[in-house]
């Protein structure tokens, strides 16, 4: 049976109208019970019922608009699951909304709001919501549809899961590998621990459990003994345990993997075979066991964090978050720019001026531009002490020519080094003033120099750096962002924060949306 739509009245009632007169703060209630109509229009809703009609999910009596709603009252709320199905029965805000006032049963259960989620993740949805609050501020007009001057900018989001050192990242691994085995066969985790020969993996605090004197490097090593010894033990257990059912030994199994991958990127072996942390920190670290996603990154070189970088880019002109990625702490800002591409795609926009910090200059986004996208930037400073910097050379791209201050000519190539010839230079009444090298003065040119020497022309002006300027309006979108996500992960793992972060970009846009005018009557934007 396929999922039916919602039909909510339009109207509001005379208790509604009392529930609305009482929202003082709350507005995206208001708004939500003005608009839903709109929002989860009949074509939206044909296309939710499309995605779950082969899914328990939006039988009818429910429906698939009224979970998506809720969706977004969750991030705008901030409420927890469990929460949303409490708040439906006792806030007359959500009733309003969800058109359920003053019901005595939630209009679904947990169980089916928790699957709604997930069904919108497995089939990328979630990426329509923010789409569909784009096709809504269009119909109200105000800025170009198919041409998007955008800003790109990120800020840190810490992990939810708990950091550990090498000690207890490897126990907890262990812990919920017996830990599955023992619910599996109905046991305690404790008796399970005792007969795989590691009672210790039992406890909740491993460097408790093995009693040693940490600060004592012999005993540190003699710890990561024992527990690389249990690592070897459990994986000969589990091979024959044939107790355990084979999705408890696979779990189980994905849980030792784990513990195996942070042995690799955090032991090394002494020549005399005994096991030590190695020194450093391993390229992609893991950091966690309940998020196998979540990397140490940077802030500045002073300040770090641990988790993820949420990059929003922000419509210049509508004042919408047109895209939004997530990427691992640790990665570059540049790693996000194809997620941004994927987002825009089916806006049916081009992308026209892009304002990013330096840190983006290396994405593809940025590399491999179609010839109508400005780029805005600030360019990289060029400094050569006080001697002539790159600067005081110019550039004839038509010709393919560098000019040094002095007018000697030379061929250049994007991605490779001009050098002037020595004796020239040890000839040259500059010399002084440009190089002290007897091989003379060398200049080298950067792939995409052509795009770098427009950043510094147009940085030296003030209509440039007015222009730069308007990049700030992305870090109030980020702050926003962060005013309704907070600076913490709601959930383990990369896409299921994802999720998240695009239901915030909903909430935001739904924000910019009602702040619109509303447009003329009769007149609908194109
Ligand atoms: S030192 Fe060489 S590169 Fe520099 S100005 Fe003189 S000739 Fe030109």
């Amino acid at each position: 049976m396929r999922p039916i739509n919602w039909c909510p009245p339009i109207e509001l009632s005379s208790a509604e109208e009392k529930v609305v007169k009482r929202i003082k703060r709350a507005k995206l209630f208001t708004f939500l019970r003005h608009h839903r109509h709109q929002l989860f229009d009949d074509t939206f809703q044909e296309e939710l019922a499309q995605l779950f009609k082969d899914s328990s999910v939006g039988q009818a009596p429910i429906y698939p608009a009224q979970l998506a709603l809720a969706t977004i009252l969750q991030a705008y709320t901030d409420v927890s699951d469990d929460e949303v199905i409490e708040v439906l029965l006792m806030d007359r805000r959500w009733q309003l909304v969800l058109d359920c006032l003053d019901c005595e049963q939630a209009p679904f259960g947990k169980g089916t709001f928790v699957r709604f989620r997930a069904m919108l993740i497995a089939k990328d949805f979630d990426r329509r919501l923010i789409e569909l609050t784009v096709e809504m501020a269009q119909q109200k007009g105000g800025f170009s549809a198919r041409h998007l001057r955008a800003a790109l900018d990120s800020s840190p989001l810490w992990g939810a899961a708990r950091v550990e050192d090498t000690y207890n990242l490897l126990g907890h691994a262990l812990r919920k590998a017996l830990d599955i085995i023992a619910h599996d066969q109905g046991r305690d985790l404790k008796e399970v621990a005792t007969e795989a020969g590691a009672p210790w993996v039992a406890d909740s605090s491993l460097k408790a459990a093995l009693d040693l004197d940490w600060d004592d490097p012999a005993a540190k090593t003699q710890a990561l003994s024992t527990i690389l010894q249990a690592l070897n033990q459990m994986e000969g257990l589990l091979q024959q345990s044939p107790q355990a059912t084979p999705q408890a030994v696979q779990a189980a199994t994905e849980n030792m993997a784990v513990a195996r991958q942070i042995q690799q990127q955090d032991v090394e072996v002494e020549p005399d075979g005994s096991p030590k942390l190695r020194k450093g920190t391993a390229k992609d670290r893991r950091i966690t066991i309940e998020d196998a996603q979540m990397r140490h990154g940077r802030k500045s070189r002073k300040q770090r964090f641990d988790g993820y970088k949420r990059h929003v880019l922000r419509d210049l002109d509508g004042g919408l978050v047109r895209a939004v990625g997530l990427t691992p702490a640790n990665l570059p800002e540049a790693t996000v720019t194809d997620d941004i591409i994927a987002d825009l795609k089916d806006q049916s926009v081009t992308l026209r001026e892009l304002h990013i910090d330096r840190a983006y200059l290396a994405s593809h986004l940025v590399k491999h531009r179609a010839e109508d996208l400005t780029i805005f930037c600030k360019a990289w400073p060029v400094r050569n002490g006080d001697r002539f910097t790159k600067q005081a050379f110019t550039l004839d791209w038509s010709a393919q020519r560098i000019h040094c201050p002095n007018g000697v000519r030379l061929p250049f190539e994007p991605g490779k080094v001009v050098r002037f010839p020595a004796e020239t230079c040890a000839d040259c009444p500059l010399q002084q003033q440009c190089t002290t090298s007897k091989k003379g003065r060398s200049v080298s040119i950067h792939p995409d120099e052509q795009l770098f020497a427009e950043l510094r022309q147009r940085q030296v002006t003030p209509a440039g750096r007015a222009q730069l300027r308007q990049r700030v309006q992305v870090e109030h979108s980020l702050a926003q962002v962060s005013q309704w996500q907070g600076d913490k992960a709601r959930y383990h793992s990369q896409r299921k924060n994802l999720f998240d972060l695009r239901r915030i970009a909903v909430v935001h846009n739904l924000h910019v949306i009602a702040r619109m005018p509303d447009p003329p009557p009769g007149e609908i934007a194109a």
